[in-house]
């Protein structure tokens, strides 16, 4: 069917996932020896991907360095040498299913599934009560984990998120509870924005959505002045909101948010320009436009996905040129297949920067690249040198405690450091400054 405005052709979704691997007609190009690797990969991280992403947006011709191919297929660097073989010998040689899975739990207990102190600190109380579905990390903002959008319409090899896909987390952050997001917000008026995230919140029908967003547009709430989602969509799925069956009550739900007087982002998960090259994806844009929301882009910097300066230059420039607002880099987490994807902080640094130099005042809206850590999220600002030392300049832009954002700091220049917990302090310090107050933090959860 085609779309009367936009004149697109409707799609209906097909997710394939591990067991699709041999019958897919792309793979057939790839050795059974890769196709094994694969499977076996998958065996232990999560694997979904869908007909837009198969036919669209992976050259397979460039497979297996496509970008897109790297950012959605298992790839065998992805485990440790020792793992990809133990998984190999179990899935070749026939093993049984409880044998295969308990062995894959194993390599995913020692892949950090909850970095970030994710599970222990944001769960915010209410009446005594976790409220499992949420974090409260900074103040002005809550994330609500609604329990019925966390999938996606394809998965990220390079996800943090991974460990809700394999089925490995108790607390899942499911949430029925809009009600009780609501009395939460009811009782914090410091909240002045509500980001819905997963997973993909868009995975969710309309119907289903609407049952969420619509009671945060009381007036008894009017502190809440922006709602966000955080979503994957325009890149996986952009027929979400163009020819999906309930992309027109969609589009009418965004509306609403508008004019109940809020602010409706949609934070976008953009890795590589190519998802924002198709006619469906523009598309989708100038619809979610029409609808008044605005589109804030962000992605990590990944190694094999976008680790060069002419790929940020290039996403950043058509993300401005298609009214969408770039917003945040971050470093690849320390979690998953990390290994596979991280770069040097320093690296991280060079590839925004140079990106940086080549964009107008309107793409330098960005920030980044950025760690999100348990204290908060932390820029590298520069490479500099400071009383006759080379060092990182580090700083806040999100934090715990709202004393810490805009706080710079130093840490000593590492050309090997991927993450926080690989750097030191600088100029004699022997802690960072923020460094007693979180441990007390962390005593006190
Ligand atoms: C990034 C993030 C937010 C949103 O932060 P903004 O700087 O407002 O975009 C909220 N909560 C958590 C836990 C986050 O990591
Ligand atoms: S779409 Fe988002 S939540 Fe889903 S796998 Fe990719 S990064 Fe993770």
């Amino acid at each position: 069917m085609v779309n009367i405005i936009t004149g697109c052709d409707a799609q209906k979704l097909k997710i394939y996932s591990a067991k699709d691997l041999d019958s897919l007609p792309q793979t057939r190009q790839l050795s059974g020896a890769r196709k094994a690797e694969m499977k076996a990969v998958a065996s232990v991280l999560p694997f979904r991907v869908n007909n837009y992403v198969v036919e669209n947006l992976i050259d397979w011709k460039e497979v297996p360095d496509d970008p897109i191919f790297q950012l959605t297929f298992p790839q065998p660097g992805m485990l440790e040498p020792d793992s990809l073989k133990r998984m190999l010998q179990l899935t070749n040689s026939g093993a049984g299913d409880n044998e295969i899975m308990a062995a894959a739990r194993e390599i995913q207990l020692s892949l950090n599934p909850h970095p970030a102190g994710q599970k222990q600190l944001n769960v915010p109380k209410f009446k005594g009560e976790s409220l499992d579905g949420m974090q409260h990390k900074y103040r002005e903002t809550v994330l609500f984990f609604p329990s019925a959008g966390q999938t996606c319409f394809s998965y990220c090899t390079y996800c943090f998120r991974w460990p809700q896909f394999v089925g490995m987390d108790e607390l899942k952050f499911a949430s029925k509870q809009a009600a009780t997001l609501v009395e939460y917000l009811k009782n914090h008026k410091e909240v002045k924005s509500v980001l819905f995230t997963g997973g993909d919140p868009l995975i969710m029908k309309t119907v289903l959505l609407r049952t969420y967003i619509e009671p945060l547009l009381t007036p008894e709430l009017e502190h809440v002045t922006s709602i966000r989602i955080g979503t994957k969509a325009p890149a996986f799925w952009p027929y979400r909101f163009v020819t999906d069956d309930d992309s027109d009550d969609l589009m009418r739900l965004f509306e609403q948010v508008k004019q109940s007087g809020r602010n409706l982002a949609l934070m976008a998960h953009y890795s590589h320009p190519r998802f924002l090259e198709t006619d469906i994806a523009e598309n989708a844009i100038k619809r979610i436009q029409s609808s008044g929301a605005t589109i804030r882009c962000q992605s990590p910097v990944v190694r094999h996905v976008n680790d060069n300066a002419k790929v940020w230059s290039d996403l950043w420039s058509r993300e401005v040129k298609l009214g969408a607002i770039p917003y945040y880099m971050f470093v690849e987490r320390d979690t998953g297949a990390r290994r596979y994807f991280e770069i040097p902080l320093e690296q991280c640094l060079a590839i925004f920067n140079a990106a940086y130099k080549t964009v107008s005042g309107l793409g330098r809206t960005v920030r980044g690249p950025s760690m999100s850590c348990t204290p908060g999220k932390v820029m590298i600002d520069a490479i500099s040198e400071v009383a006759g030392e080379k060092v990182f300049v580090l700083k806040f832009i999100q934090a715990r405690d709202p004393a810490w954002v805009n706080q710079v700091f130093f840490a000593k220049y590492d050309p090997h450091a991927t993450w926080l917990n690989h750097l030191e302090p600088a100029l004699g310090k022997s802690k960072f400054f923020f460094e007693e107050q979180m441990a007390s933090m962390l005593k006190a959860s």
